[in-house]
Formats: C-alpha cells, sequence, structure tokens
C-alpha cells in the first residue's frame, strides 16, 4: 500500500495541499504501507527551489513523515523509486512518449498556437467543446520525424482512442464517477521544447513509484479521464483515485488569500500548533468513528479509514481552529509548551526565567488565558527581566501628591520580606500596609503600587503578576519609579 503527496513547488504549502498530505500520511500509516514525497516541478517558470524547500520544512513542521522523497534540510533524494523531483526524470518522461509513438497512441502534432487559436474560436462560435483537430493525428512515425529531421517544431500528442465509450471508475470518495471519451480531444504529453505535462509526468510516476492510493484535491478529477486513457495506451494498471472535498471560507467561497492566512508557514508564525492545525484540517472533509474533535496524531491514524471521508464541501472555520488550537496547547506538558513559546517570546524580545519551576508555576497561571502561542508575549512582558518600561499613562500616578510615599512605602514593605518570591497573602498585607501608614485608598494608592510592578496604572491583576515577580526585582522597579518621580 503505497500513497503520494506530489506538491508543485510554485508558492507555499497551503492548508488544501497539507490536508491533501494528511490523509494520505494517515492512511498509509493506518495500513501499515508508505507515504511517498514527489516534486512536480516540470513547470520551469513557476516552480522555484525556494518555495520546494520551504514546502519541504512545512510538512516537516508539521511532522508528515515520509518514507520516501527528497529529504527537507539536504534536499536530497532517498527512497527505492527516486529520483523524486520530476525535473529529474524527463528521460523516464521520454521513454514512455517514445513508447506510445511507436504503438501509434501518440503522434507528433506540429500545429502553431495561433493555428489552435483559430480552431477554438470556431469551435467556440459553433457550440462545441474547445477540442485540438490535429491533421498530422494520421501522419505516420516516419513522417512525423522526417518533418522535425527538417527543422519541424512539434508536440508528442495522445491520440485519443475513437471509442464512444465510457471511462468509469469508483473513486474512494465519490463513487461511481463515468465520462464520455469524447470529453476530450487529443491532448499534449510533451511540449516543444520536450517538456512533459502535469498528467503524463503523473502517470508515469504513479506507475513507476508503485502508488496503490492517489488522494488529491477535487480540481484533478477531470484530469482524471487522461490519466485512465495514458495508463490503458501503456498498458500499466491504474492506482485507486479519491478526489476530496473543496474547502471553502466561512463566506463559502473557495478558499483564497481574501479569508486570511492560507498557506501552513502563516499559521506557524501565528502561533497555531502544528498538532492542532493537523486536527483541524483532518476534520475539513473527514470525521472520527469515535465523533471526537480534539484528536492526537496516534489517535488519527488509528482512526483514519477512507469511508468516513466526505465529498461535500468542507467550510474552513477560523473561530473553530483557535478553539482546536486552545485545547491541545492547555493540555501540553509544561515543560513542552515551553519549548514551543521559547521562540517567540525571543522574537519579542522577552527575557523570561530559566527556572524550570518558575516557568512551570506561570504556565499554570496564564495558559487558561492562551489560545494561540502568540498570546503568551503581552502575558509574559510584564515579567521580562530586561528593561522595565515606565509607559506614558502613568503620568496620572505621577501627578497625584501621595505618589511617592506610596511607592516608597511599598518598596519598605518588600524589602522587610524575606522569601524570594511574595506571595498573593504577602501582596495583600503588604498593601493593607502601605494603605494604613501612607493615609490613602482607592485610586491613591493602587495606582502607584501598579505603576511601580508593570509601569502603567492598568493591565494584568497584580494578585496574579506579583507572584511570579521576584521579590528583588520589585523592589528594584520601585527604585526605578522613585528615581523618575525625583528626576
Ligand atoms: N502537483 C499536483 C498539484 O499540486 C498534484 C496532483 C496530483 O496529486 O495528482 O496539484
Amino acid at each position: 500500500m503505497r500513497t503520494r503527496f506530489a506538491p508543485s513547488p510554485t508558492g507555499y504549502l497551503h492548508v488544501g495541499g497539507a490536508r491533501t498530505a494528511l490523509y494520505c500520511y494517515l492512511y498509509a500509516k493506518n495500513k501499515g504501507g508508505k507515504f511517498i514525497l514527489r516534486v512536480e516541478d516540470t513547470d520551469e517558470e513557476r516552480s522555484t527551489e525556494d518555495s520546494m524547500r520551504m514546502q519541504l520544512a512545512d510538512l516537516k513542521w508539521l511532522g508528515y513523515h515520509y518514507d520516501e522523497g527528497v529529504d527537507a534540510d539536504t534536499l536530497k533524494d532517498f527512497g527505492a523509486y527516486g529520483p523524486y523531483r520530476q525535473s529529474q526524470r524527463k528521460n523516464i518522461y521520454k521513454e514512455y512518449a517514445d513508447k506510445l509513438l511507436k504503438s501509434g497512441q501518440a503522434y507528433y502534432c506540429f500545429l502553431t498556437d495561433e493555428e489552435i487559436e483559430v480552431q477554438r474560436q470556431a469551435s467556440m462560435k459553433a457550440g462545441r467543446p474547445p477540442q485540438v483537430n490535429s491533421p498530422y493525428r494520421d501522419w505516420t512515425l516516419a513522417q512525423g520525424e522526417k518533418k522535425i529531421a527538417e527543422g519541424g517544431k512539434a508536440v508528442v500528442r495522445f491520440r485519443v482512442p475513437d471509442l464512444n465509450r465510457e471511462y468509469k471508475f469508483t473513486d474512494l470518495v465519490r463513487g461511481e464517477v463515468a465520462f464520455p471519451s469524447d470529453m476530450v480531444g487529443d491532448f499534449v504529453l510533451l511540449r516543444t521544447g520536450g517538456m512533459p505535462v502535469y498528467n503524463f509526468c503523473c502517470v508515469i510516476d504513479d506507475a513507476l513509484m508503485k502508488m496503490t492510493h492517489v488522494l488529491r484535491a477535487e480540481e484533478h478529477l477531470s484530469n482524471t479521464l487522461r490519466q485512465l486513457m495514458i495508463y490503458e495506451g501503456l498498458d500499466m494498471k491504474p492506482p485507486e483515485f479519491g478526489h476530496l472535498s473543496i474547502i471553502l471560507g466561512s463566506d463559502r467561497q473557495k478558499l483564497s488569500k481574501r479569508h486570511g492566512a492560507t498557506s501552513v508557514n502563516e499559521y506557524k508564525e501565528r502561533g497555531y500548533l502544528p498538532e492542532a492545525l493537523s486536527n483541524f484540517i483532518a476534520l475539513l472533509g473527514w470525521s472520527s468513528p469515535k465523533a471526537q474533535e480534539i484528536l492526537s496524531m496516534s489517535e488519527m491514524i488509528e482512526q483514519f479509514s477512507l469511508d468516513r471521508l466526505h465529498s461535500a464541501a468542507a467550510i474552513f472555520d477560523e473561530v473553530k481552529l483557535k478553539w482546536v488550537n486552545a485545547q491541545h496547547l492547555r493540555a501540553m506538558p509544561h515543560a513542552e509548551l515551553w519549548q514551543r513559546l521559547t521562540p517567540f517570546f525571543k522574537q519579542a524580545g522577552l527575557v523570561l526565567s530559566d527556572d524550570p519551576n518558575w516557568q512551570d508555576r506561570s504556565l499554570s497561571v496564564y495558559k487558561t488565558s492562551m489560545e494561540v502561542l502568540t498570546d503568551a508575549i503581552e502575558l509574559y512582558r510584564p515579567l521580562s527581566l530586561n528593561g522595565f518600561t515606565i509607559y506614558d499613562e502613568a503620568k496620572e500616578a505621577f501627578a497625584m501628591p501621595t505618589t511617592p510615599n506610596v511607592v516608597r512605602e511599598w518598596r519598605d514593605q518588600l524589602a522587610a520580606l524575606s522569601d524570594e518570591f511574595v506571595s498573593e497573602a504577602q501582596f495583600l498585607a503588604a498593601q493593607d500596609a502601605v494603605k494604613a501608614k501612607a493615609q490613602v485608598k482607592g485610586k491613591e494608592l493602587f495606582f502607584p503600587i501598579r505603576v511601580a510592578v508593570v509601569g502603567k496604572p492598568h493591565g494584568a491583576e497584580l494578585k496574579i503578576l506579583i507572584p511570579l515577580l521576584a521579590r528583588k526585582l520589585l523592589i528594584e522597579r520601585a527604585e526605578t519609579v522613585l528615581k523618575h518621580l525625583k528626576a
């Protein structure tokens, strides 16, 4: 049992592509089969190595480990059926095109683009499907070769059998599908420069790489007819096909840039967890037999089956994605969660304690306020050990004549304690003592203390924050405010 994901490296890995990859991966793992990655880079103008590198990195981040393909780091092939980049298989495609030419199932066609356009216009006027009618269809191979030897420029065109019959197959998602053979005209296999087209490479590679199951986007359903014809022409056995449901935005339009993030990379940067993104996209077109909404990768592998794939369009609901992410995030062991947060803290310039006990304690307090990893940045900013900012909003507190005295009393209360951290109870007691000594209440009490802790009179609740700030640091912050008041 072998499945493959075959991305074209012409941009980022889209969430739709990630879902295709995930289903192929889950199916292979569920069946004890192999999952293969093949790079479809025959579109020379649009394919780039950068895009390939990014897409492979995204697959790695998602954790869809393939058994054969192109390594995400070294970009080297591994596996017994390589090369795995179509641009490196041109001689193979040529060999099979020659076979079809020899057996008369393909021919050299010398129609120019202009001639094809004239035919297209005429078909449109007559209300016929725009099929190419090549006068070279009846040429012998020798005639074609002679014209090429004389400098003629030809494509290799597949000779669609004149049978008036239906091509049928059982789609793994959609059930019986039938195409009339006259739905397509003779189609190109190799372009003028010898570059093969998608439908041709795909068949050759799926056959030679011994694919048993092809799961792919719905938009490829109509390509399947051409592909079946090529399989038949080469006397090769086609794999089973499954065409996945389309993904729509919440406005029921095809998911696109207009809907916001559509690339896996953007979700990564926005603080989504790969396991949550996978869980969410798995449910776009598949459902758990146990009706589970939150699933780990191993649960998905265990529960996955093709008969639970739906053909109806799936709606990409960002609100649900966030919810799924929050569930995974909150269920994660703290040490692991901290590791995932670290790059985000670093990028935001925060310096936080490296004491695992402190990290654990802080996450118990904050993780319920986090849905995505990036939510942690503002929650942890007041706890950063580098730089304490006194914000403009502190002005109101600084204008109160009682403030210097309140901050001094606050500092003295802290200094009189001895533990490394101040507990919530100690804080409340200290606050009461300041109130009594400085003879203030309400704003005159709370504003200066807040400014001395977080640099502004509003924001996170102090009784939550203070136990996470070392007492020494709290004293330092109070001193900074006092200095500021004197200046
Ligand atoms: N390269 C094609 C795509 O990215 C793959 C189609 C297929 O899976 O056959 O859409």
